[in-house]
């Protein structure tokens, strides 16, 4: 629940910049973008999406979740691709959605009804007493990630428990990894994880969520940056609608990229959309265009990292 407040406040954070993203796209691709050939068909990873369904008799809602909790009432694949695929992507990591609970079942059949599109990251009870097992039965249906955080845990430890530190062991013996949305304030118990198991993989979601409030703080930023000292840390670079200014083409956040790139460089960096919350005030074009098309200081191997070859190694391989 905690989660999907949270999100309804990002949600309801975010301007209505809707008019100024149909004149960025009426106008063509932004300045930044005219010295570059547009990049259609260049099968891109979309490093994080929701899906869900109406349909809430096959897969019913977790408990405290209510269908008018839905926003937009449907988010299924085939209206995720109406979205992507014209900038591009062709592959997206599925994020089980706050209202499925426990029940990764509608990601898992999306998965299997589309193969070789969807990575998955699945929620397991990490309070429960052998969470492991749970991420070894997900695994077996190809999730390579799974999604944490802080909940009602006391922020300064909330990552030092028995269920973490059995994951912690189980996504470094699998390949798999664990992917915390978090703020800043929750770095330091991940850090203290990170150095008891500086070999599992860590995918944090959004940059770590700076800028939420509409403050890029330098505090923050070194914070995340530190986190670079774990090789097996990784940032997604994502839900641009959410921070900073929270408007298209979204320029106040190059700084912070680029902060980013010169930390973790482009290999450790995924870029993500955060569908379908990045299209009810924008368009998926605003979500992409930066990193796709922006950032001139990246260069094409870096966007290659950034759009598809860091999401391909963690959730696709
Ligand atoms: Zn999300």
């Amino acid at each position: 629940m905690p989660q999907f407040l949270s999100r309804r406040a990002l949600l309801t954070a975010v301007p209505r910049a809707a008019a100024a993203g149909v004149l960025l796209s009426a106008a063509g691709t932004p300045a930044a973008a005219q010295n570059q050939p547009r990049r259609r068909r260049m099968n891109f990873i979309d490093a994080h999406s929701h899906i869900w369904t109406p349909d809430t008799t096959k897969y019913p809602l977790g408990p405290g979740y209510l269908k008018e909790n839905m926003k937009p009432a449907s988010f299924t694949p085939e209206e995720l691709f109406g979205h992507c695929r014209p900038e591009g992507v062709e592959r997206v990591v599925l994020i089980q959605m706050s209202f499925y609970a426990f029940d990764n079942s509608y990601m898992l059949d999306s998965m299997a009804r589309f193969p070789g599109k969807f990575g998955g990251v699945g929620v397991v009870d990490w309070t429960a007493a052998r969470p492991d097992e749970e991420m070894a039965k997900l695994g077996k249906h190809g999730v390579k990630g799974f999604r944490v955080y802080p909940k009602n845990a006391p922020i300064a430890t909330w990552m030092e428990t028995e269920g973490f530190e059995r994951m912690f062991r189980h996504a470094r013996d699998h390949g798999q990894a664990l992917c915390p949305l978090i703020d800043t304030a929750a770095l330091p118990s991940l850090t203290n994880m990170c150095e008891k198991h500086p070999k599992t993989r860590v995918v944090i979601d959004h940059l770590c969520r700076i800028g939420t409030d509409g403050i890029i703080g330098e505090r923050d930023v070194v914070a995340l940056e530190r986190m670079a000292r774990f090789p097996e840390v990784r940032v997604k670079v994502s839900a641009f609608y959410a921070l900073g200014q929270k408007k298209p083409p979204h320029a106040d956040l190059e700084p912070m990229i680029r902060r980013m790139h010169t930390a973790f460089g482009a290999r450790r960096l995924m870029w993500a959309s955060d569908c379908p919350f990045a299209v009810v005030g924008e368009q998926y074009r605003d979500a992409i265009s930066l990193v796709r098309d922006g950032c001139p200081w990246l260069t094409a191997q870096d966007r290659e990292w950034l759009l598809r070859k860091t999401a391909e190694e963690v959730f696709f391989s």
